[in-house]
């Protein structure tokens, strides 16, 4: 496959023309194109570059092309492509000077946003000298381009080390062939990094996402200026939220379901310095029961962390999440004392802003509290959101005051 893409890219690339509707898309400046906008193609090689016509043949610009996925092209440039190699290694640069400025406080970031980064299909991460790459599409997965990915980042980042994450039910959408996780490039996999001054172990090729939740870095330092006395992070995996909040609180406890994360909690405490009399103990248990539980024995807190999985994967669940979530945010705020903090995430897309603060407007409703929102977040800023492509926009993170 990969080879049939190289070539198409040298040669002249084949055409996809597009239904009004998928024309329509592109003018809204959303850059996917789903296959049923597809209203004429040329015999498309999995993973080539195509020149996007409109009906009548106007050139529209250029995309990617998968064979497979029901998004059949993502637009790359509104111009013409000669050399994809050259171009993927330019926008990874302009994604590194991009976070410049933007980044503080951290060797751990992201580098490349996928969409938001007009890179669709390429996920890199860094994690102070190990980078991770994650390649979703067949065009970020031809050799040529993976290529281009590794000396673009060598060249610019002299990393360490550089780790492919896989994610295995993406390989198999996009009909390419099963990849392991590992060591793309260099000897090291795993490293330590610092956030907002908190540090941690990083392992390149274990834990979920890509090792940790980068998106909420920001989000850690702006809980721990309002965290105060005895704290709880519900869904804590490896301790980001918890780590953050142990300087401002008098005692911390984690929870979660998984015991690797819990075990790499538990290293990065050992990590930090812990201030006289702290405690920060780390818990293995369902968070949903923990909470249930805790409400009930009349437990009380003055900083609770809400912050679980995604809970709406499709559209279809989204009445059910949304259930979820008001269930959640509601145990937690019967159980904060006046004055308390409610750090609550959601990191499902399909449940938009707007639905996140009338489900916790619920929630308050029922528990007989007012709240104060003190901060409406979003995801840290080397996530940016790429405006008219509400995909890019996932992460809700609300900082709230109880009062009774
Ligand atoms: N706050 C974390 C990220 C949380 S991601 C951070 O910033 O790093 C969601 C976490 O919820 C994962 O660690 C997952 O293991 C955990 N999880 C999933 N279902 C759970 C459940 N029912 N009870 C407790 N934890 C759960």
């Amino acid at each position: 496959m990969t080879k049939r893409a190289a070539v198409s890219a040298k040669a002249a690339a084949p055409c996809v023309k597009l239904s009004t509707r998928g024309v329509a898309r592109l003018h809204a400046r959303h850059p996917w194109v789903y296959r049923s906008d597809i209203v004429g193609a040329d015999d498309i090689p999995p993973g080539s570059v195509v020149r996007v016509l409109d009906e009548r043949g106007k050139f529209l610009g250029t995309a990617l092309y998968s064979s497979s996925s029901q998004i059949a092209i993502r637009m790359i440039s509104h111009g013409s492509v000669p050399d994809l190699p050259a171009l993927v290694g330019e926008r990874i640069r302009a994604a590194i000077a991009y976070r410049k400025d933007l980044v503080a406080n951290t060797d751990a970031y992201r580098i490349v946003f996928s969409e938001a980064d007009f890179l669709p299909g390429l996920i890199v991460d860094r994690y102070n000298d190990v980078l991770t790459v994650q390649v979703l599409t067949q065009a970020m997965d031809a050799t040529f381009v993976r290529e281009a990915i590794l000396q673009t980042l060598r060249e610019e980042l002299q990393p360490a080390g550089i780790v492919e994450r896989v994610e295995a039910r993406i390989r198999e959408l996009e009909q390419l062939p099963p990849l392991a996780s590992g060591l793309l490039w260099g000897e090291k996999s795993s490293t330590e990094v610092t956030m907002n001054g908190v540090r941690f172990q990083h392992d390149g090729l274990e834990g979920q996402k890509t090792g940790a939740f980068l998106d909420q870095r920001e989000n850690y330092a702006a809980a721990a200026q309002y965290g105060h006395g005895e704290a709880l992070d519900a869904f804590c995996y490896q301790g980001g939220f918890a780590l953050h909040l142990a300087a401002k609180c008098s005692s911390v406890t984690g929870v979660d379901s998984s015991r690797p994360a819990l075990e790499m909690a538990e290293k990065n405490a050992a990590l930090n310095a812990k201030p006289n009399g702290r405690e920060l103990e780390w818990i293995e248990a369902n968070a949903f029961d923990l909470l249930r539980d805790y409400a009930a024995a009349n437990r009380r807190y003055d900083t609770i962390v809400l912050d679980p999985p995604a809970f709406a994967k499709s559209k279809r669940d989204l009445e059910k999440a949304l259930g979820g979530y008001k269930e959640l945010n509601l145990r937690a705020m019967k159980m904060l004392r006046p004055g308390g903090i409610l750090v609550t995430c959601s990191c499902s897309f399909h449940v938009g802003a707007a639905d996140f603060l009338r489900v916790v407007a619920a929630a308050a409703q029922d528990a007989h509290k007012s709240l104060r929102v003190a901060e409406n977040r979003g995801a840290a800023r080397d996530h940016p959101i790429l405006l008219n492509v509400p995909e890019t926009s996932y992460l809700q993170c609300l900082i709230l005051i109880v009062s009774d």
